[in-house]
């Protein structure tokens, strides 16, 4: 096991890797930009390093930066978090050159789930499901045509570099056919600077469903259930919860296994989250994480073990602690982020927070690295915090999540709180009834109302 590791992240997800650190009795290393000197991680931490001034690109980015903390502080190893350098298969391997850990997969796979394509390919040659699409880059409009009338309409043009999905067009018809390549090939070379495009099946109601994987690279590799995080807005997921309400014990069992198997298959050694769009009983994989998730605690609440550990125990050597048959997901997990943003508009909104009061009790988590008096810098990401409740039924779980979103205080600046007490008031959502589309369609109707109750 590791002595002692280097966190390099911030926020929420630092906290996080710190507190699992300790538990296993493992020394921390905090590092930090310019604006972010007061912050928890670095309060908490063992030791922290500045990395330089507030851009990412100066400090939690700066690969040199990085190296030269681990070399002063003599960190073995390296959590990436989420975001920054997470998915970034140059800076694994540039660890490795220096024989440091980094804890996650190795840069070949990173490499290959990063590159949409050949994710793609990965995945079907591993048996798993897929958007019936393209094989492969799209050159001309017949091509495009052919493939079209092969699938059915509607298909989805979409840019192979894609990201935050950017460079998505609609065809319905073969007439809208050649626009939509047009369209998209050149909103991909102005967002990616490179413009090969691929098709796929559009799914008109799909919900987004996940399979959260653990893999040793030893040979073994279980699945722990999915989480449904179809509540997105701009594709960024707002609501996430286990097990999803569209999902029956049968169908969980088998793409479960089917996604162990592939990892098993695979050699992958790590936490991984594999996407899947879910629509009439089909699963069809969009992409696979090489990290961890913002989301992950909501399958920590209903497995009953801690994930990062699991990471850091894995990237030192050891085997899988657990087997398929150790995993018994119990109860119902509902996770709320909390943004510095306007509620509805999602304008951020950093500054200083005056008063701080997170709620507590029975089956209730707060990730979050905030406090009261601290001054949330408009360099990063909005998500301060994570809501996290747990129930032995979804009905107990809503209750819960109610009044600890009524408890939750956080002034001096906008929050997504309001958006979150309406939602879980929401029928739809208490019926489990949403696909990936409703929440932009509840925000044109409901926006005035949450502002005003909130
Ligand atoms: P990106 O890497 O740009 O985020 P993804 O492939 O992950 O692209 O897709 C982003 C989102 O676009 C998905 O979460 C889903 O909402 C939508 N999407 C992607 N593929 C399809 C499809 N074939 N049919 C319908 N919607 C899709």
């Amino acid at each position: 096991m590791f002595d002692k590791i280097l966190i390099a992240n911030r926020g929420e997800i630092a906290l996080r890797i710190l507190r699992a650190a300790k538990e296993l009795g493992i020394a921390t290393v905090a590092v930090h930009s310019t604006a972010d000197s007061e912050a928890m991680h670095v309060k908490l931490a063992d030791e922290s390093v500045c990395l330089g001034p507030p851009s990412a690109r100066l400090s939690y980015l700066n690969i040199p930066s990085l190296l030269a903390a681990c070399e002063i502080t003599g960190a073995e190893a390296v959590h990436p978090g989420y975001g920054f350098l997470s998915e970034n298969a140059r800076f694994a391997e540039i660890l490795r050159e220096h024989e440091i850990g980094f804890i996650g997969p190795s840069p070949e796979h990173i490499r290959t789930m990063g590159d949409k394509i050949e994710a793609k390919r990965t995945a079907l040659k591993l048996g798993i499901p897929c958007v019936p699409g393209s094989d492969g880059a799209i050159t001309t409009d017949e091509e495009g045509l052919a493939v079209a009338e092969r699938i059915g309409f509607p298909v989805l043009v979409k840019a192979a570099s894609g990201g935050g999905g950017r460079g998505m067009k609609v065809a319905r018809t073969a007439e809208d056919l050649p626009v939509a390549l047009a369209a998209a090939r050149s909103e991909a070379g102005a967002a990616f600077g490179e413009d090969s495009v691929y098709l796929e099946k559009f799914l008109e109601q799909p919900r987004h469903i996940e399979i959260q994987i653990l893999g040793d690279g030893q040979g073994n590799a279980v699945h722990l259930g999915e989480r449904d995080c179809s509540l997105q807005r701009r594709h960024q997921k707002v609501w996430e919860e286990s097990p999803s309400p569209a999902l029956n014990d049968a169908d969980r069992a088998r793409i479960g296994d089917i996604c162990a198997k592939a990892m098993r298959d695979l050699g992958y050694s790590g936490a991984g989250t594999i996407e899947f769009l879910y629509e009439q009983g089909e699963f069809y994989f969009i992409e696979m994480n090489t990290r961890i998730q913002v989301e992950h605690p909501v399958t920590e609440m209903i497995a009953g073990f801690d994930l990062v550990h699991e990471q850091i125990k894995i990237a030192s050597g050891s085997p899988l602690s657990i087997t398929q048959d150790d995993v018994v997901l119990r109860g119902h997990a509902i996770e709320c982020r909390i943004n510095a943003e306007h509620p509805t508009s999602f304008r951020p909104s950093p500054g200083r927070i005056s008063y701080y009061h997170p709620p507590g009790g029975l089956g209730v988590r707060v990730d979050s690295a905030v406090y009261a008096g601290y001054t949330i810098p408009p360099n990063y990401d909005s998500l301060i915090g994570k809501l996290i409740v747990h129930g032995r039924t979804r009905t107990e779980a809503l209750m819960r999540l109610r009044r600890a979103l009524d408890e939750f205080i956080v002034d001096g600046i906008a929050t997504t709180l309001p958006l979150h007490r309406a939602l879980v008031r929401d029928n739809d959502i208490q019926n489990g009834d949403y696909d990936i589309h409703w929440l932009e369609r509840y925000l044109e109707h409901h926006s005035d109302r949450i502002v005003q109750e909130g």
